[in-house]
């Protein structure tokens, strides 16, 4: 059935990817003539076990989004060949382009586009179903190789043939995530790795190597896209998964969103849920709260800062603490609301922090995101109060 859902799209694919992008080009890929150029394939990982732990309505839906992202972002000079399995096979010319970080960084793209495409989902969605649940357990990863092809036209299709063409196809049975632990990875054939000058432009690489049938051994060069969309992540939005987190705290409560948020940036209000004797802004930029906005907060001689990260009322705020009692270590913390049929949960999340802690500390956070479970309690005051009003 997936089969079908992916042929459809080789058409479309096909017609909008025309093979000639540039006059000089056309020549080089006149049938039958040898080129040299790149093959890549990208395929998602956890595919196998993601179907089988998850009911198959939202597994689907999911797995669509993350596949029609990719086809969205494969521009020039990426060009598909073809489809197999869940897996999508390009090439690109090695005349089309000019400096091998465009085409590296062609390949980052695709990366941080399934990323985001992920992430954005794991946002939006407020289903609990295992599908949804799980869809952390996904990644991208691809194959890349560098040879010589040619292009065989049959009929309106051009099929690419050539030794050095099925390489990729076999790089992605390997052993990358058990002998490395890099789970979101581009695999370099050591071919392409030094036709791309890689170690030139990027590290660190991790070489490695597998021996196949009919081809004997490839050495090759492993890099962890995962750091380069995380350095994206951090200049832009900025959100701690439940799945990444280090520390996590939720608390389902009877109240709407709003309430909920208003309760939490409000210094004196947040003073009160993490029994904290000072809560403070203390930026100059005057006005609304918003990114780059600065907090003081402390409890007792206990000070700790934070810079306002990523903004997103109603939805999440993330904000870059650094705790002057455990050393001056800094992390990320979100807050995200999440609406329920009757209220909202509160899901605090706090990233691993820089430099690294031991695990005694890691009760220490757990304990202090356990204090937001006292917002329940401030916010019945309020309203008993009659300092603020829940509709
Ligand atoms: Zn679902």
């Amino acid at each position: 059935m997936r089969h079908c859902e992916w042929r459809r799209f080789v058409c479309v694919a096909q017609s909008a990817t025309p093979l000639s992008a540039r006059a000089p080009l056309a020549m080089t890929e006149e049938t039958s003539m040898a080129n040299k150029g790149y093959f890549i394939i990208t395929d998602i990982s956890g595919y196998t076990e993601y179907l089988t732990a998850s009911e198959l309505d939202h597994a689907h839906e999911i797995l669509q989004s993350l596949f029609d992202a990719q086809l969205k972002s494969i521009k020039f000079p990426l060009k598909i060949s073809g489809f197999r399995g869940d897996a999508i096979f390009m090439y690109t010319p090695e005349a089309c382009f000019v400096n091998p970080q465009s085409f590296l960084e062609t390949l980052e793209n695709l990366y941080i586009v399934f990323s985001d495409t992920l992430q954005q989902m794991q946002i939006n969605t407020t289903c609990t179903c295992r599908a949804c649940r799980n869809m952390s357990m996904l990644d991208l990863k691809m194959c890349i190789h560098y040879g010589d092809y040619i292009i065989q036209k049959l009929g309106d299709r051009e099929e690419l043939l050539g030794a050095d063409v099925i390489v990729p196809h076999r790089m992605l049975k390997n052993h990358v995530i058990e002998q490395t632990g890099i789970k979101s990875y581009a695999l370099f054939s050591e071919a392409a790795a030094q036709a791309l000058q890689l170690s030139e432009l990027t590290h660190p690489l991790v070489p490695h190597s597998e021996s196949y049938e009919h081809i004997g051994e490839i050495r090759m060069q492993v890099f962890d896209l995962r750091p380069i969309w995380q350095s994206i992540q951090a200049r832009r939005r900025h959100f701690v998964s439940k799945e990444e987190a280090w520390v996590s705290h939720e608390i389902d409560l009877p109240y709407p969103p709003l309430l909920v948020w208003e309760i939490l940036n409000t210094p004196s209000l947040e003073a009160k849920v993490l029994l904290l004797d000072v809560a403070e802004r203390t930026d100059n930029l005057g006005g609304r709260v918003r990114e780059e906005a600065r907090f003081h907060c402390a409890h007792e001689d206990s000070h700790f800062f934070a810079r306002m990260i990523d903004w997103k009322p109603f939805e999440y705020y993330t904000i870059r603490q650094r705790a002057e009692p455990f050393g001056n270590i800094e992390y990320y913390q979100t807050r995200r609301l999440i609406p329920l049929d009757n209220g909202t949960r509160l899901l605090v999340t706090m990233s691993r922090p820089e430099p690294d802690v031991t695990e005694e500390t890691r009760g220490q956070f757990q304990w202090m995101a356990g204090l937001f479970g006292n917002i329940r309690g401030v916010i019945e005051e309020e309203l008993a109060q009659g300092r603020i009003t829940a509709a």
